[in-house]
């Protein structure tokens, strides 16, 4: 079949130094397909020592590659991003096997993915310094930008394309060698990008791939030896800490893109259809497994009944079903204990009292699948009134006044996106200025675009990517004062 074919085809090893090599002990780890919870196949499975090699790989590559011209290092990210394009059907089908979204979901992300190499083709002619005149006006300031240096790059499983290039590519543009390490639970996606940026012509060393089931292990000496100068991390708010605490050590640069509880809120003057069709973007791409979903959705209260109805009905007739599947809109969960977690938090709100509009038990059979689910009445103490539920549950809980709606907003310790439906600016803009997020949707269920600067304020991390910031992340700012004689 194409999908037995396309697994066979793709790479399973590391990719280190431009090679394809095993793990040194030989270890594998399996990738499983979350539709039916069978293995798809093994993946080589990195140790410490192979860590060691790819660092060592991505230290050696980074003078050579730091010399290497704007131009060339712009055009190995355009020959990349069409490559991805050339490929596409491979890489969307790789990973809807992998991780589980429907197909046109992993069409839009393999689209979303490429994007960053071409945003980022454009910056790293682009980069820019400065030349000033000291206020004394005795010396003159020279300020130069340069590569931060080799650079470790932890993505997770969520986004399994577009989180790896959302790093790969800025570092590239910038200059910088990478040791990438994807989520073990869907390598495969990045597994295939190795090969593309190698046929894009990305000298040996300049990007290195690890795999590992033992992700503390692995990555821990490599990030206290001090010899990566940079850390992007995207994942959990509790594993970013611990990375912060390991970067510490040699006060390395981070980028940190942690987990977020965003809010969608409803004003009574909202077009409601739009409005609907917003949280429906904002709660079910991804089947919710999101650090962007809509987490709490706060509807006005004259028109939370009618707006909690259309919500049900609509997200009631979405198809769920193996990615794979003509016409399917919600795939599995990515494992078993995720589905858990999202089944827990529902059982809890409704122990506690909440109501359920929709769904609310997990789907027999095969595979991780949780089906869409909407809950009202939901009492202040339930756990997912603040923890964030990764799944495709949809609390909506009225509110009766602008101030007290943006009150419960904030009252998180996340900060990532929020969202706002109404049809007066003054409204819009007093709402969006008013939330403490790093973004803001305005009438729109989605924030994330390559050309716009992607990042969360709070627990929701550091530093942001994609946008004109994305690639001052891989920078240095180098300042070089001349004294006039
Ligand atoms: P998620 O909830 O999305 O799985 P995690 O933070 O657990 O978030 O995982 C995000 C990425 O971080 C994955 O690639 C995972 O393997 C990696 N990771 C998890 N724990 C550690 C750790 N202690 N050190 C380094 N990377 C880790």
């Amino acid at each position: 079949s194409r999908e037995a074919d396309l697994i066979a085809a793709v790479p399973k090893q590391l990719f280190i130094n431009g090679q394809w090599r095993d793990a040194r002990g030989g270890r594998t780890l399996d990738v499983v397909d979350p539709s039916t919870g069978s293995v798809l196949t093994q993946v080589a499975d990195a140790g410490i020592d192979d860590g060691w090699d790819a660092l060592r790989a991505a230290e050696a590559a980074q003078p050579g590659f730091a010399a290497v011209p704007p131009r060339e290092r712009a055009n190995m990210l355009m020959r990349a991003f069409d490559l991805m394009h050339e490929r596409k059907d491979d890489l969307a089908l790789l990973m809807t096997l992998e991780m589980g979204k429907p197909l046109a979901e992993a069409y839009g992300e393999v689209n979303y993915a490429a994007e960053f190499f071409r945003h980022f083709a454009e910056e790293a002619t682009r980069i820019r310094g400065n030349y000033q005149t000291a206020p004394t006006g005795n010396a003159r300031f020279l300020i130069a930008k340069q590569p931060v240096g080799p650079s470790l790059l932890i993505t997770p499983w969520n986004f399994p394309l577009a989180m790896g290039t959302r790093k790969i590519g800025p570092a590239l543009a910038a200059g910088c060698t990478s040791v990438l390490k994807p989520a073990e639970l869907t390598p495969l996606s990045m597994l295939a990008l190795a090969d593309i940026l190698r046929e894009a012509g990305v000298p040996d060393g300049v990007v290195n791939i690890v795999v590992t089931s033992t992700a503390g292990d692995v990555m821990e000496p490599l990030i206290r030896s001090g010899i990566a100068r940079k850390l992007s991390f995207t994942g959990s708010t509790a594993v970013g800490k611990k990375l912060l605490e390991q970067c510490a050590e040699h006060v390395m640069r981070t980028s940190m893109e942690l987990g977020g509880n965003a809010a969608l809120v409803v004003f009574e003057d909202a077009d409601l259809d739009k409005a609907v069709d917003g949280a429906l973007m904002a709660k079910m791409r991804n089947s919710g497994e999101a650090c962007t979903a809509a987490n709490r959705i706060f509807v006005q209260r004259s028109v939370a009944e009618e707006f909690s109805r259309r919500l049900a009905q609509k997200m009631g007739e979405y198809r769920v079903g193996r990615g794979v599947e003509e016409g399917v809109q919600v795939g599995p969960l990515i494992n078993a204990t995720q589905r858990e977690k999202v089944q827990e938090l529902v059982d809890d709100a409704v122990r506690s009292g909440a109501t359920v509009l929709l769904g609310g038990e997990p789907a027999a059979g095969e595979g991780y699948f949780y089906p869409p689910t909407v809950l009202t009445d939901i009492p202040e103490q339930a756990r997912l009134r603040r923890e964030e539920i990764f799944g495709p549950v949809a609390p909506v809980t009225p509110f009766d006044t602008e101030e007290e709606a943006i009150t419960a907003v904030n009252d998180t310790e996340y900060g990532l996106t929020n969202y706002v439906f109404t049809q007066d600016l003054n409204r819009a803009l007093r709402v969006a200025e008013a939330v403490e997020s790093g973004m803001v949707g305005i009438n729109q269920g989605v924030v994330s675009n390559p050309a716009a600067p992607f990042g969360g304020i709070k627990a929701s991390g550091l530093g942001r990517e994609g946008g004109e910031t994305g690639i001052e992340e891989f920078l240095e700012t180098k300042y070089i004062g001349i004294a006039l004689e």
